[in-house]
């Protein structure tokens, strides 16, 4: 159990055994239904577990040059980079680094095919294809809302390319159960299926939220075993990256100062718009260990950051004991979807990454200073 006491803040605290929790979830769905499961960097990309990861996972999904380079050189195991739109100079070297490439138009695939090929004769490329059906939440995280431009439409097919293929590509889920899958695969197949046999592979994307406890781990091994039947035990490849990070450790920081305006607001030494982004873009509220709503608990305060921004705000919760000066404010399950988009905005320190053990020691990975945020701007 993580000691939260022996954690200095800022810092974003990773337990390897929670990691390997859900790793061990997906292992077991890769060997009971013979899909591949790929991280998704995008998510998750804290390459200082990567040993750990690349133990139970088949290998990363990248979105482009550096996420490629990072899977190559941190996991290597397969590399899958799939990008809304390749760049001529760095397509070559991205096909070096690439066991499967991604193409998300026919226009890509023609401009960039033969290139790929040449540079790595061993590549399997693809095409990302829009089944126009989701269940995504919010626009911001449905790629199959009206005008995305992740992937193709049927409509926008172009059925000579599919020769030169040897799988198809398609993501559209965000925090899902099986349930919003298989409505995906029922539209993915109506209107691709006749292009599917013939195929090596076809990739499901991620947003697939295996690990949480609720999710039907049983149903999709079901899922993908028919799929599979369905098409000449064909290879299906997932790729999620929260379910991989999901509910593995939190963010921990401290109270810098406490303040009043009509209400009891304390100032913490992280901030929201910096480190928890997505609390304000998504937005959901993060959960404070031993918190609970305002006015739930005796001692209501709002949550703020430490930056300019008036909106850099957490929240508002309650808690058994008043706050002090240098109590320590857990956010829970903030290993996901935070590094990966953390900024030095406003010059406040980004927190420290950190794993928790399993032998419960704390290992620093990684701290930040001012270089890092002078480095970024210029
Ligand atoms: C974001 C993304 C994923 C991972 O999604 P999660 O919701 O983190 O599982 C997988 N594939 C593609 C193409 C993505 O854009």
């Amino acid at each position: 159990m993580l000691d939260i006491s022996k954690v200095k803040t800022p810092c974003y605290v990773c337990e390897e055994e929670l990691l390997e929790n859900n790793l061990k979830i997906l292992d077991y769905v890769q060997k009971k239904s013979g899909a591949k499961i790929l991280l998704a960097l995008k998510g998750f990309a804290m390459w200082s577990t990567f040993d750990l990861v690349g133990k139970y996972l088949a290998g990363t999904s990248a979105s482009g040059l550096h996420e490629a380079r990072l899977g190559r050189e941190e996991m290597n195991r397969e590399v899958h980079t799939y990008s809304p739109a390749f760049i001529e100079e760095e397509i070559e070297e991205i096909a070096r680094l690439s066991d499967h490439i991604i193409f998300n138009s026919p226009n890509q695939v023609k401009r960039f095919l033969k290139k790929v090929k040449d540079a790595n004769p061993a590549i399997s490329c693809g095409l990302r294809v829009n089944p126009e059906q989701s269940t995504a939440p919010v626009d911001l995280y449905n790629p199959c809302a009206p005008y995305s431009r992740l992937g193709t439409t049927l409509k926008n097919f172009d059925p000579d390319i599919i020769e030169e293929l040897d799988g198809l590509h398609f993501h559209a889920l965000c925090e899902q159960n099986v349930d919003a899958l298989e409505g995906v695969l029922e539209a993915f197949e109506n209107k691709f299926g006749e292009y599917i046999t013939g195929l090596k592979w076809v990739n499901f994307g991620g947003g697939h939220h295996i690990t949480r406890s609720d999710y039907d781990v049983k149903r999709l091994i079901e899922v993908i075993l028919n799929f599979k039947r369905r098409y000449n035990d064909i290879t299906v490849y997932l790729e999620p990256g929260e379910a991989v990070g999901w509910q593995t450790g939190p963010l921990v920081a401290s109270v810098l100062d406490i303040v009043h305006n009509g209400i009891d607001i304390a100032i913490l030494d992280v901030s929201a718009e910096a480190h928890m982004p997505d609390t304000l873009a998504m937005p959901y509220r993060a959960e404070v260990r031993g918190a609970g709503k305002a006015e739930e608990k005796k001692y209501t305060y709002r949550l703020a950051g430490n930056t300019c921004l008036a909106g850099d705000i957490m929240g508002d919760y309650s808690f058994d004991e008043p706050l002090k000066i240098g109590d320590k404010v857990v956010f829970e399950d903030q290993i996901h979807y935070t590094m990966v988009k953390s900024t030095t905005f406003n010059g406040v320190k980004h927190p420290s990454i950190a794993i928790w053990t399993k032998d419960n020691e704390l290992k620093v990975v990684r701290e930040f200073g001012y270089e890092d945020f002078k480095s970024r701007l210029s």
